[in-house]
């Protein structure tokens, strides 16, 4: 087991650090939460409003079921228990971009409760799995937004995203270094994106975490924490915990003491300040809302939600290894992003590779058969290399390449039955990507299919000996490393269309 603890060796010894991360997930819905307003991002200020989300008397909210559906998915995916009895709580306050004057959340009974997140913190290694646990999730509305910036003497406020549904994914203080944090976050997310309950887009806000951060003597009591507010990267979630761990060490050390207070990131300075302390925290007077009728979820709709679950990374993850053998990298890769494993498993479908999921709770797979492996594996090193290296090229991602999985497995294929040498299957790729269309077709109209005719070979290669005697001269004399420059002249004089292999062969002939 890999010890990524994060320690900072302070005058007074070392100290270690101690995260916990509550995620707002946006939940991927048309309608809000509790009102048919559009969720649509980007729309002008205020144009997706209803009264209820205006808070005008007397509108009252109807809960969107799907809000509800999307919730319960996720706490399945995350192994977590499943309430069957949940309710709606007011949290009062007073803010701008906040009409009703209270929040509607979950406080005392949240629709999920407590499950885990299996995270990596070396790629190639399952032995560096460490599991994070989730204490809670509970669905509650967002707030409007102030613009301060429009003019020099006015505020705005844009009301679009008032009572769009939020899940609060609250983590346990399991995390020990920024590297966990961000190993946790790329982890939910990647999980929320298969799940289809977040788009995960963060910097459009759809996912933001609050940081709580503590720090303390190794294996010592917890220590006060401090909040670091809506952090919308993984980058500067990691940058706020080590500012904000080396800034309590300072301020313990110096005699100080930690304060529990709300903070904010300073994207510009890389920092954290201080917004308020927990002394003029507000009370938020909670009490069940009773405009609300308590959720309680049926047996058919538990059922439903867990059966729409797709295979998650974790499991596609293993079966990638154990069952079309591919390496623990590949395997990572393939299947951190759901686009890309859709992708790579359209290819599969296409080179006709049959694996399938485990059944659930088996925990075993069936290895697929070693040809399907081999495709498999070549499948994903393709994959991998180049179409990903053209892919960053083209500043393109995996979902609209120009190359549709269908055309690659064909390509793979031409490759295969050595229609196509390895170099050639490159050129025709490069082909594909610039006017799109079908590999065979280019094959065909660009004469490009490699020949494996030993006469017209042995032609070339009598050609090419005859134009160099003094090489031949020194290569039958003992020096060997000529033999290449007589591979490379026999290619270039075929155009690159020679089988290597039998010009290898047939070259060794001519030469011995
Ligand atoms: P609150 O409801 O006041 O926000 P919680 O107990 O629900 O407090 O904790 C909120 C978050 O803070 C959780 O993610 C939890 O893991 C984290 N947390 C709690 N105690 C500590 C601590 N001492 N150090 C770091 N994180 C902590
Ligand atoms: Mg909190």
């Amino acid at each position: 087991m890999t010890d990524s603890t994060y320690r900072i060796h302070g005058a007074t010894g070392e100290w270690e650090v101690v995260i916990g991360l509550e995620v707002h997930a946006q939940i991927s819905t048309r309608a809000k939460l509790f009102s048919g307003a559009s969720t649509e991002f980007g729309a002008e200020p205020n144009s997706q409003v209803s009264l209820v989300d205006a808070a005008m008397p007397g509108m009252l909210p109807v809960p969107n079921r799907e809000c509800i559906r999307q919730a319960v998915r996720t706490g399945m995916a995350l192994e977590a228990r499943i309430n069957p009895w949940s309710r709606f709580d007011r949290k009062n306050y007073f803010y701008a971009d906040l009409p009703q004057g209270y929040q509607i959340s979950q406080l005392y009974h949240p629709i999920v409760g407590e499950g885990e997140i299996e995270i990596l913190l070396d790629d190639k290694d399952e032995g560096s799995a460490k599991t994070v646990g989730i204490e809670r999730i509970h669905i509650e509305q967002d707030a409007g937004k102030l613009m301060h910036d429009q003019h020099p003497s006015f505020s705005y406020v844009d009301l679009n995203r008032s009572g769009v549904a939020l899940m609060e994914i609250v983590s346990k203080p399991d995390m020990r270094s920024p590297e966990e944090a961000g190993a946790y976050v790329r982890k939910l997310r990647s999980i929320l994106r298969y799940v289809g309950s977040c788009d995960g887009n963060m910097e459009q806000g759809s996912m933001r975490a609050d940081v709580n951060v503590s720090v303390r003597k190794p294996g010592g009591e917890l220590g006060t924490r401090t909040e670091t507010k809506n952090v919308n990267s993984v980058r500067f979630i990691m940058a706020a915990i080590e500012y904000e761990a080396n800034r309590q060490v300072d301020v313990l050390e110096g005699g100080g003491k930690i304060v529990q207070e709300t903070r904010l990131f300073d994207p510009d300075k890389i920092e954290t300040r201080s917004l308020r302390s927990k002394e003029e925290a507000h009370d938020y007077r909670y009490f069940p809302d009773p405009d609300l009728l308590p959720v309680e979820l049926s047996d058919d709709f538990l059922i439903e939600c867990r059966s729409s679950l797709p295979e998650l990374p974790d499991a596609k993850r293993r079966r990638y290894e154990n069952s079309l053998g591919l390496s623990p990298y590949n395997a990572t890769v393939l299947t951190a992003e759901v686009e890309t494993a859709r992708w790579f498993e359209a290819l599969l479908a296409g080179l006709g590779v049959t694996s399938a999921p485990a059944e659930p709770g088996a925990g075993a797979w069936t290895p697929a058969s070693a040809e399907d492996q081999d495709k498999a594996k070549r499948a994903a090193n393709w994959l991998l290399s180049d179409l990903f290296g053209a892919l960053n090229r083209l500043g393109r991602s995996i979902e609209d390449s120009p190359v549709s999985p269908a055309q690659a497995a064909e390509l793979l294929g031409l490759v295969a039955d050595g229609t196509l040498s390895g170099t050639l299957g490159k050129q025709v790729f490069e082909i594909m990507l610039e006017t799109g269309g079908d590999p065979a077709k280019i094959v065909e109209e660009r004469g490009l299919k490699q020949t494996s005719d030993t006469g017209a070979i042995e032609k070339v290669i009598a050609e090419v000996l005859a134009a160099n005697p003094d090489k031949v001269a020194e290569y039958r004399s003992g020096k060997d490393k000529l033999f290449g420059f007589f591979v490379g002249q026999t290619m270039r004089a075929m155009a690159g269309k020679g089988n290597p292999q039998v010009i290898n062969d047939l070259l060794k002939k001519a030469l011995a």
